[in-house]
């Protein structure tokens, strides 16, 4: 198996935009190209704004590219926990947020005519033991009372390949190939007239009050407003509130192809991408190319500056071992490739957005879940800088205060979820 440090679904553009060398000025500069950051930029662009947009490395670089490609209305955090620690209210209002950022990337798609392999269908939030069913059921019924579509499904029928035995399916969303996308996006945000600056991070954001002056290492931007759009990064830049965003890292893996019949053979007849109910969930998806990809199950904390790296190796290793045991009649496909990215994770596990000064806002943190949120967020936080009242999907994620408790999420604490998760998976095993 091959790790690599770039994407494994897409190649990155052939031409880069020019970094920032000397000073100019904008109405708006947005820091950070990731989906949020283009989303928001060419929200502006539509607005008629003077926007400018830079990037660290390349637009799409970090996690937009590196997803597992599902465009999905669940929130990171477990329904049931949820619905335990949250007025129902606010849990209806998190999942319409939820729901529509999915219709609002699927528009996104459809708007900028990004070629990325969408597909609509149902993805499974899975059951691979008892436990898990009992635990889907309850799930699927805090899901229905917050308004969320889904169903719950079971037995042969729903498809699923043999040891998963049912779960929720989701009622909107599907995947794409996330490489495909980060790299239309890119192209529809140039396209667009936006002053994009690749190869220029962020170093330091300073808000006088009348203006906010951006620092990079060849020159600097003064704008009247900023966005800070950085997700695992945020916390590098002192302007961002503390503990916004702990940087988590996720591996992902790809199969080499697979005949449609083998598939058949398992049980997966209705290919529907899989998301287990473990505490640290395990992704597994049927590619446009017959390939699996299949991802997270062991996640990794880091610091910023956040390095270029691949997945460790016994990471792979354990992903690997985690996709024999759920697929045995698939023990002889080769696992290819091995890549990963950095999610940022709040301390609540849900995503959040605000004000970082008076003249910067921020979104940050959705918690390995935002591939579609962190877009649409991107969007309303560029109406809400240009002076429109705050959509009420942006209210349902509105941080008020200006502190975030620090984070649970730590290496010990990750790796006893690991230990958690295998510890019943062994039992669910023993009592089959
Ligand atoms: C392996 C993996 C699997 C995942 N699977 C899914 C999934 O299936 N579905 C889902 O919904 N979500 C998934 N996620 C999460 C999802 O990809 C992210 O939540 C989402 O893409 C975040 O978008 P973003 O624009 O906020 O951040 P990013 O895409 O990370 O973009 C942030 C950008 O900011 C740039 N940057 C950082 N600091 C600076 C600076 N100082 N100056 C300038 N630029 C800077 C970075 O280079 C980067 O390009 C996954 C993530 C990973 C890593």
């Amino acid at each position: 198996m091959e790790l690599i440090t770039d994407t494994g679904w897409a190649d990155g553009p052939t031409a880069v935009e020019p970094s920032l060398t000397g000073d100019i000025d904008c109405d708006v500069v947005v820091i950070g190209g990731g989906g949020g950051g283009m989303s928001a930029a060419l929200r502006l662009a539509e607005k008629g704004v003077d926007v400018v947009l830079l990037e660290a490395k390349i637009l799409g670089w970090g996690a937009t590219s590196r997803n597992a490609g599902y465009i999905t209305n669940s929130v990171a955090a477990d329904p049931e926990l949820l619905g335990f620690l949250l007025k129902r209210e606010r849990l209806r209002e998190l999942y319409r947020y939820a729901e529509n950022a999915v219709h609002f990337t699927e528009d996104a798609i459809e708007h900028h005519a990004i070629d990325c392999d969408y597909k609509q269908e149902g993805i499974v939030m899975a059951a691979v033991s008892k436990g898990q069913l009992r635990h889907a059921r309850r799930n699927a019924k805090v899901l229905a009372a917050a308004g969320s579509s889904g169903e719950f499904v079971e037995g042969p029928e729903a498809g699923l390949p043999e040891g998963f035995l049912g779960g929720i399916r989701e009622g909107v969303g599907g995947t794409v190939n996330p490489g495909k996308f980060a790299f239309g996006l890119r192209a529809a945000t140039i396209a667009a007239g936006v002053r994009v600056y690749e190869s220029t991070p962020a170093v330091d954001v300073v808000d006088t009050g009348d203006r906010v002056t951006v620092e990079t290492p060849h020159g600097q931007v003064r704008a009247r407003k900023a966005l800070l759009i950085t997700n695992a990064a945020s916390n590098s830049l002192s302007i961002a509130p503390k503990h916004l965003a702990t940087p988590v890292w996720t591996s992902l893996i790809e199969t080499e192809p697979i005949p449609p019949e083998r598939l058949d053979e398992i049980g997966w007849t209705s290919r529907a991408p899989l998301v287990t109910l473990h505490m640290i969930l395990e992704s597994y998806r049927v590619t446009p190319g017959g390939t699996i990809a299949f991802g997270t199950r062991r996640l990794q904390t880091g610091r910023n500056p956040l390095p270029e790296r691949t997945p460790a190796p016994h990471v792979a290793e354990d992903l690997v071992r985690g996709f024999h045991d759920r697929f045995p009649g698939l023990r002889d496909i080769k696992a290819e490739t091995a890549w990963g990215g950095w999610i940022g994770m709040s301390s609540t596990w849900l995503p959040v957005a605000g004000t970082a000064s008076e003249n910067v806002l921020y979104s940050a943190a959705c918690n390995g879940h935002g591939f579609a949120q962190a877009q649409y967020v991107g969007h309303m936080l560029a109406d809400h800088v240009t002076g429109a009242p705050r959509h009420e999907d942006l209210e349902a994620i509105w941080h008020g205060g200006k502190r975030f408790w620090p984070s649970f999420v730590s290496n010990p604490a990750l790796y006893m979820g690991w230990v958690a998760d295998r510890t019943v998976d062994r039992w669910a095993a023993l009592w089959k």
